[in-house]
């Protein structure tokens, strides 16, 4: 009795002493590290004609310039007439600067830098938007098309994504060229007219051209992650996140094959159950949550500015990690963050109540964690399936989550300064962007490619981007040129 007695306080000793270790590691690792922000002075704000601006961004959206993948020239007339106003609206630009059309409708201009051995730079945005989905419009609060300035806000289908962008990259160096500026390295801007489906005419076409002339650009800036303000639980600062990776795209087609026939003889399998139950298992069979380097970067930049309870967490993944990965899943678009996504995305089979069809399609839609590929994802869709009467292939246009950006160089410390400088109240950290842009066509021509676009956003703006009441505020807008003002001369000058 004795002996049992002194075994379990020997046990409950060890049991309070390691709750003692692990309570010290976790406060040691809390506190070991200070905030990582870049000390930065404010920079002055400079002086917009808020109103002029956002006019011109007003009139940029009156073009419909959707894209359309069957049809490139769909949108021919309203490209030309939104690049005829781009020559109107920012002539001294246009002086300044060369300007190509590429793959039909796409914008290269190069503003010659003055030091032939400073490598160059690209800035991008895009001119295609996509259309306002059917039925949907009676629920905009102003005309998607119209260009309305209304309670401080420039409303329309590509305000935000990504004429706002384009339109402020074009304010900026009209402005710094009208003061004198003088850009060292070459500075290009690359306006790709197809984004919005793919890439393949615009940007992959501007890339292949800069290529063949053998160039080199030190970095790309291209639309991106945002500045959002309370989407982060625990952390009570906006957070800006500058893109340096980005996942991997990759669909596949399913068919199943069935014997067709009459439904009063049914076979014990079907096209419909086979597809069905492939699906179930894949849906099951997620691919499993993991911190990539870049969100673990993330997560260890913006540790010490959580509130204490986050900050514990994120401070000692080493223990914790289960548990954040569980927020993640639950908090749901988070989890894009964490794990190569599954998507259902087309379903069809059959046509008539009484007739069993002899195929069922479905297409499934997933997005590579930087370390994923199309081969080790193409696996894992067949293991899922499991299953010799259902064929499986890739649609053309997959791609690997590009090479990863590092964040140890000048330029991306020259980008994150400049967020400071522009935005003092902001914190910066790296960051993946779950969707696709233009920039990972840039991967072959650019040392570092960051995607980040200066706009602020609440959880609630993030329903309009692709959604409906797209829009942007006009204080936010002067915000953006003064950011690429800067960012130009910070890179640039
Ligand atoms: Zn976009």
């Amino acid at each position: 009795m004795r002996r049992l007695v002194r075994l379990i306080r020997n046990v409950l000793g060890l049991l309070v002493l390691a709750a003692i270790v692990v309570a010290g590691v976790m406060t040691f690792n809390v506190v070991r590290r200070g905030s990582q922000q870049v000390q930065v002075a404010a920079a002055p704000r400079l002086e917009v004609d808020e109103q002029a601006a956002a006019s011109r961004l007003g009139a940029a959206i009156r073009f419909r310039t959707i894209s359309d993948a069957v049809n490139p020239d769909q949108s021919a007339e309203a490209l030309h007439g939104m690049q005829a106003h781009i020559a109107a609206s920012f002539p001294a630009f246009h002086a300044a600067a060369t300007r190509e059309i590429v793959g039909g409708y796409s914008l290269l201009y190069t503003w010659q830098g003055s030091d032939p051995a400073a490598r160059p730079i690209a800035l991008l945005a895009h001119q295609d938007v996509v259309p306002v989905s059917p039925g949907t419009e009676k629920d905009w609060q102003q005309p998607p098309f119209a260009g309305a300035i209304s309670d401080g806000f420039i409303w329309g289908r590509g305000s935000w994504d990504d004429k706002g962008n384009l339109y402020s990259i074009l304010e900026a160096v009209e402005r710094l060229v009208k003061q004198g500026f003088r850009p060292k390295r070459t500075i290009y801007l690359a306006f790709g007219h197809d984004e919005e489906v793919s890439g393949q005419r615009g940007a992959v076409a501007i890339a292949a051209l800069l290529a063949s002339r053998g160039i080199r650009l030190d970095y790309v800036l291209d639309e991106g992650l945002l500045i959002t303000d309370g989407i982060l639980k625990g952390l009570d600062r906006p957070l800006a996140l500058i893109g340096v990776a980005e996942k991997g795209y990759a669909t596949f087609e399913l068919t199943a094959h069935g014997t067709p026939g009459h439904a009063s003889l049914p076979p014990r399998d079907t096209a419909i159950g086979l597809m069905s139950r492939a699906l179930v298992r894949l849906e099951d069979n997620r691919p499993p949550m993991r911190i990539n380097d870049t969100v673990a970067g993330m997560l260890d930049t913006i540790a010490p500015e959580m509130d204490l309870p986050n900050r514990v967490v994120l401070s000692n993944l080493w223990l914790l990690k289960p548990l954040l990965l569980r927020e993640f899943d639950k908090a749901g678009p988070s989890a894009a963050n964490v794990r190569t996504t599954t998507a259902l995305t087309i379903f069809n089979a059959g046509d008539k109540d009484n007739v069993l069809p002899g195929n069922a399609t479905a297409t499934v839609n997933f997005r590579l964690l930087p370390g994923d590929t199309q081969a080790s994802i193409a696996d894992h869709v067949r293991r899922s399936v499991d299953d010799d009467r259902i064929s499986i292939a890739p649609v053309s246009g997959n791609t690997d989550p590009p090479p990863v950006t590092a964040t140890d160089t000048p330029s991306y410390a020259a980008l994150n300064r400049t967020i400071r400088a522009v935005f003092p109240d902001v914190l910066v950290a790296p960051g993946l962007m779950v969707a696709t842009t233009d920039s990972r066509h840039f991967t072959g021509v650019a040392d570092n490619i960051f995607r980040f676009s200066p706009i602020r956003a609440t959880s609630e703006d993030l329903k309009r981007f692709h959604g409906t009441n797209e829009r942007l505020s006009v204080g936010g807008y002067a915000d953006m040129i003064r950011f690429y003002v800067r960012l130009i001369e910070n890179t640039a000058g």
